[in-house]
């Protein structure tokens, strides 16, 4: 048997084109212009391209995107004067700080800085213990990403069994608490985690999100169950360099219902679900109407 295999990268294009429909209708019904302002702080060469991909498929949605590029040296107070103006600003409606930063930044305490209301990357302390409540949270894109594939590979995920291997405040945790809020029974395993390939085998949902190249192989999988692999690791073989996930795409095809493919699965879906919070962001501000098909 071979999985069926989870196309991450056109349900992202759907998703994006969703948000171009929702901007040009707040445009032209409302005059708001939804707004993403990305931080970065010094020249990290990967950061450079994530913030340069970030601004080229907001501003592809019609929605404005600000870029703040701030020296390796800023201080934390230049830092903070600048979250404060975009916490003020009317027309920014999602703010995003690029991480890492340097050493003498800390990460913590600039989520805790960004308006709850305005943290598109759902990290504030606020949107998890919204999440966790049951709240409107925004919820960071990587798990929101995730489960909008579950949702639509398996309709209803009530009842379901579902193992979160990784328990990050990024990705583990409010993955762990979306798929709780969709009435799954959920296991957290972690690196302490005993028997994890039995405890994995119980899933019949399984999300990897480990940072460990190809830990996750058949043996883990029980038949037919749908695997969402965040993992996003960089291995290099005889000279050359590819991305590979945290699941073992070989050995895991034969054996799952359905597997998201590294690339072309979870990471896409990252930057989709961050436009989407940014127009979720936006008619919040705003006292309008959720839009549909864009939040958890
Ligand atoms: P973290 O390093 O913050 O967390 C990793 C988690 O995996 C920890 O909870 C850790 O457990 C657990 N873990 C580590 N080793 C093992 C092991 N041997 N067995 C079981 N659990 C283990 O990573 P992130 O959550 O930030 O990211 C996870 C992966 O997802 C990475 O590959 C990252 O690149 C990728 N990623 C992809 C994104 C995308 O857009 N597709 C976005 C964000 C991340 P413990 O807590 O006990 O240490």
């Amino acid at each position: 048997m071979s999985a069926t295999i989870i196309d991450g990268k056109a349900f992202a294009a759907k998703l994006r084109g969703k948000v171009a429909e929702h901007v040009a209708r707040l445009k032209a019904d409302f005059g708001i212009a939804p707004g993403l302002a990305v931080v970065l702080v010094g020249t990290d060469p990967a950061s450079e391209v994530y913030v340069r991909n970030k601004g080229i498929a907001s501003r592809e949605t019609g929605m404005n995107s600000f870029e703040h590029k701030l020296p390796a040296d800023v201080t934390t107070a230049a830092l903070y004067a600048l979250i404060d103006r975009l916490n003020a600003d009317p027309t920014v409606h999602g703010i995003l700080v690029q991480f890492p930063v340097p050493a003498h930044l800390s990460e913590t305490e600039i989520v805790a800085r960004i308006d709850p209301a305005k943290d598109v990357d759902g990290l504030h302390i606020l949107n998890a213990g919204l999440l966790a409540s049951g709240g409107k949270a925004m919820v960071s894109c990587t798990p929101l990403g995730c489960l909008m594939l579950l949702r639509d590979q398996l309709g209803s995920l009530s009842g379901m069994n579902a193992v979160v291997v990784g328990r990050s405040n990024l990705v583990g945790k409010p993955m762990a608490q979306l798929l709780l809020r969709e009435s799954c029974t959920v296991t957290i395993a972690h690196s302490r985690t005993r028997e994890l390939a039995s405890v994995c085998r119980g899933a019949d949902i399984l999300v990897a999100a480990v940072g460990r190249p190809q830990m996750i192989t058949g043996d883990f999988i029980r038949p037919g169950a749908t695997v969402i692999d965040v993992g996003i690791n960089r291995v290099t073989h005889e000279g050359k360099t590819r991305l590979v996930g945290d699941v073992d795409f070989a050995s895991a095809v034969q054996v799952a219902g359905a597997i998201t493919p590294v690339p072309g699965g979870v990471g896409p879906m990252t930057i989709a679900c961050l436009l989407a919070n940014t127009v979720t962001a936006a008619c919040r501000a705003n006292d309008l109407p959720e839009p549909e098909g864009l939040t958890a």
